[in-house]
Parts: C-alpha cells; structure tokens; sequence
C-alpha cells in the first residue's frame, strides 16, 4: 500500500557516524525487499505492518529539506540520503522525489551521500554531475551474489549485481568517492570461491579500484526475514546458519577464516579500501532537529 504525507522534519540525528551522522529518507519502507535488511525495524516502531509493502511517500520533502537547511544553526554537515530506505526504489520513477532534493542541495551547496541498489539514478547523472562540481557528492552500492538466480532471491527489488558494477563504475571521475561495497557477505553464498572471482573481477574489468566489506549483521526483523528465506530456498543451510549467528553478530572464528579470504582476493586485484569520510560533527543543532522523520 503507497501513502502519502507531509513531513514535519525531515533530518534525522543518529549515533552511528558512518558515512555521516545525518540522514535524509524521501521514504518509508523500501520494495527492494532485500531479506537481510535492518532497516525492518523501522516500521515495527511506526506500527506499520509490512517494510517491504507499505511505503510513505514524503510529498513536501524538497520544500520541508530546504526549510531546515536555510536554518542559522544548520552548520552544513554531509547528509546521507536514504539511510533507511532506497531512495531509487520503483516508486521514485513515479514521484521523482531525488530531482527536487537535488536542486535544494544545489541550492545550499551542502555535501551529500547517496546510496542505492538501483540504477535508476543514471536518470539524474547530469544533475549529480552538476552537483558534483560544487559541494561534495559520495556515491555507493553495494553487491553480494553475483549468479542472478540466487540474487533475487534476496534482493527482487534491485538491479543485477553486474548492473550496479557498471553503475557505480560510471560515476568514477564525477563523485568524489564513488564506492563498490562487497556487502553483506552471506555465509555459504557470497562467500564460495566462484562468487567472490565473478564479482571482484566484474569490479576489476569495470575500472573500480576501492572495495569495502562487511558481513551480515542480523537483528530482530532481519534475522526472521532472513532464517524463513533460508529455510524455504536452502533447507539444508539452516542449521548451519543457527550455529553461525546465535545473536545477532556472526561467529568470530568463520569471520577471521572468510576475512583472510577476502583479502587475498582484495590484494589478487589490487583493490583498496579507500573511502575519504567528511568528518562528521556531532553538533549543537539536535535541538532543532530531534524527532525521527
Ligand atoms: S535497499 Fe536497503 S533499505 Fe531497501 S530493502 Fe535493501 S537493504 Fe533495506
């Protein structure tokens, strides 16, 4: 079910700093549908029943965005656009939300970090170009599986792997950081040596040169959403993973064994993990901007 509503503020604060302390969700929900996702518990919070059906549509999200960052006390920190949705999910193709978010953040020069499994934001590579040259503009996405079978399994929603290589690839050059992340790294099946050889060297062949990891991190919605996948796709993983993921973070010691893995395969094609933060502030501005959007 789509919804629609009129933000009253649309700048979240949160704890964590990676890649900045400030997010933008032009969404709630996400129809990427990716069965790993920990943005679930998002809508368990607004009482919303299904993260991957029901979307909120934030219609004013240019006007509220440009609002907040015309305030004196907003000290032009890097924002993440989409921290907890996708924001080139299906629906933007409708809505076509990011266009006008672009043109306020061309119009306060502020930096930004965009991240998506889509590429439906080569529809906006002139403005982003644009962009590009006058603040600062971070571009991610990230990839597991490369064979498309297995893939969509665990993210209907997105592009192919191989597609999002391409994407990202053409923003070298034009953002700052344009970041392939190897993530999440799927125990059993983004970890087989066949996997990591077609995505590293798709990542090589397409002229990527930074590579980040990490491995899946399973919290409450997740972990549900996640173990029903395996059970119905590759029963006989399950026991496998119960043992693998007892809480919520993975075992240390398969962790240690796959990271030396990675790396080797890393080192094989000379990736680097480079990625230039903006140093995020933790600023005196929560006053303004404290309740969730
Ligand atoms: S694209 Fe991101 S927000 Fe959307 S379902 Fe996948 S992990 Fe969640």
């Amino acid at each position: 079910m789509i919804s629609e509503i009129e933000a009253k503020k649309v700048l979240t604060y949160h704890e964590n700093p990676f890649p900045t302390h400030w997010d933008v969700n032009p969404y709630r929900g996400c129809t990427v549908g990716c069965k790993y996702c920990f943005a679930q518990y998002a809508h368990q919070y607004l009482g919303l029943p299904d993260f991957f059906k029901d979307i909120v549509v934030k219609t004013n999200i240019s006007e509220q965005l440009d609002k907040e960052l015309s305030s004196k006390k907003w000290q032009k920190n890097q924002i993440k656009i989409g921290g907890t949705t996708d924001l080139y999910q299906q629906i933007e193709q409708k809505y076509e939300l990011m266009p006008k978010i672009y043109s306020v953040i061309k119009k306060h020069k502020n930096p930004i970090f965009i991240q998506t499994k889509s590429d439906l934001i080569l529809r906006d590579k002139a403005i982003i170009t644009e962009l590009s040259k006058i603040t600062t503009v971070d571009i991610a996405t990230s990839v597991s599986i490369f064979d498309e079978k297995n893939r969509k399994i665990f993210e209907p929603g997105a592009t192919s792997t191989l597609s999002r290589i391409k994407m990202i690839a053409s923003f070298n050059g034009i953002s700052r950081n344009a970041i392939l992340g190897f993530m999440p790294i799927i125990p059993y099946l983004s970890d087989t040596d066949e996997n990591l050889e077609q995505i590293f060297s798709a990542a090589h062949q397409n002229g990527i040169k930074s590579v980040i990891t990490s491995f899946l991190f399973l919290n409450g919605a997740a972990k549900s959403s996640f173990f029903k996948i395996i059970e119905k796709h590759f029963p006989q993983l399950l026991d496998k993973y119960k043992l693998l993921y007892k809480s919520q973070n993975l075992d240390p010691v398969y962790k240690s064994e796959m990271t030396a893995k990675i790396n080797a395969i890393k080192d094989k094609y000379q990736f680097t993990n480079q990625f230039e933060p903006v140093l995020p502030q933790k600023s005196n501005q929560l006053s303004l901007f404290d309740e969730p959007n």
